[in-house]
């Protein structure tokens, strides 16, 4: 049996990569096979391939075993996902902080690692560039600078994705197929814009993918979070989802101190200090969406 891993699956077939990266299309056994619904895109598994009369492997197999899952997406739904790449673009279109930090937040949510990656750095002249970037210090998350135009900070993308399994995220426009397609020509994201959803439907939900890297990583083919609400999340919870607050955990006057009103909080006393106030202003924001959610 092998050991492999579900990268693409379409009417009751999956496409199982073995770690050479050779395709196997597969079918699955039993338990796994009266549920199909239990093996997704992302799932580690293990398979028998088919043997022909010289006993030689074909193409073909069966799926025998499903190996736990480190995480779940539900979209895209995929799961042992390690990383998520927050993609921004310093103009056109311009920083959204804000959608940064809530991307930032759906990634915590999910467990997820993940950094920022500034694309279109040609555009800005780089005292703008450190300006900007020094507003956001200090930040919690790493941050790249990339720009297609001019190839420079693509090694660097290439190298944080490498051996890993990523999804990318961001709004439509700030270059996140552009970048995979620098890394490795081909590798096109199917980025949603408006006239692929109208071609499809608005009813199909379309099965993702996973690309290999030739650099031995994997990314999903479709960005992440393309729904931005929060869901399942409490406002009580969502400092646990700013990182940075963490190393103040327990220090409050209050127990159950939520850092917004209350006297004696350590979070509000280091903001300009250990945290960032645009980070802080995004935890209040939330906490307020999160406060008028709860209300309904
Ligand atoms: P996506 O919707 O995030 O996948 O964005 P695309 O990759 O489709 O890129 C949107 C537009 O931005 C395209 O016209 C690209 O040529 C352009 N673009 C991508 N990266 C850069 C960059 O680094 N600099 C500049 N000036 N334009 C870029
Ligand atoms: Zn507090």
């Amino acid at each position: 049996m092998l050991e492999g891993r579900v990268v693409k699956a379409a009417g009751g077939f999956f496409t199982v990569s073995d770690p050479a990266g050779v395709h196997f299309t597969c079918r699955a056994r039993g338990m796994l096979k009266r549920d199909q619904a239990a093996l997704m895109v992302g799932d580690r598994v293990l398979f028998e391939p088919e043997r022909n009369v010289d006993r030689a492997v074909s193409a073909e197999g069966v799926i025998e075993k499903l190996l736990p899952r480190s995480n779940r997406l539900k979209r895209p739904p995929v799961s042992n996902v390690d990383q998520l790449v927050v993609v921004m673009s310093l103009k056109e279109p311009a920083c959204d902080w804000q959608l940064v930090s809530r991307l930032m937040v759906l990634a915590e949510q999910e467990k997820l690692n993940a950094f920022l990656c500034l694309n279109k750095t040609d555009l800005a002249a780089a005292d703008e560039i450190d300006r900007l970037i020094n507003e956001l210090n200090p930040y919690p998350y790493s941050i790249i600078q990339t720009s297609v135009v001019r190839g420079s900070g693509l090694e660097e993308l290439a190298e944080k994705l490498n051996g890993k399994c990523s999804v990318f995220a961001g709004p439509s426009g700030v270059g996140k197929s552009s970048l995979l397609n620098a890394i490795q020509p081909g590798l096109t994201l199917k980025t949603g814009t408006v006239s692929d959803k109208i071609k499809r439907g608005k009813h199909t939900t379309r099965q993702a993918e996973l690309l290999t890297l030739v650099g031995g990583g994997m990314v999903v083919d479709t960005p992440g979070f393309t729904r931005l609400n929060f869901f399942d999340l409490g406002q009580d919870h969502l400092a646990d989802l700013f990182p940075e607050f963490e190393p103040l955990r327990g220090s409050c006057g209050f127990r159950n101190c939520r850092h917004i009103s209350e006297p004696e909080c350590a979070v509000r006393r280091e903001i300009g200090k250990m945290l960032n106030p645009i980070r802080y202003q995004h935890y209040q924001y939330f906490f307020d969406e999160l406060r008028k959610q709860e209300a309904f």
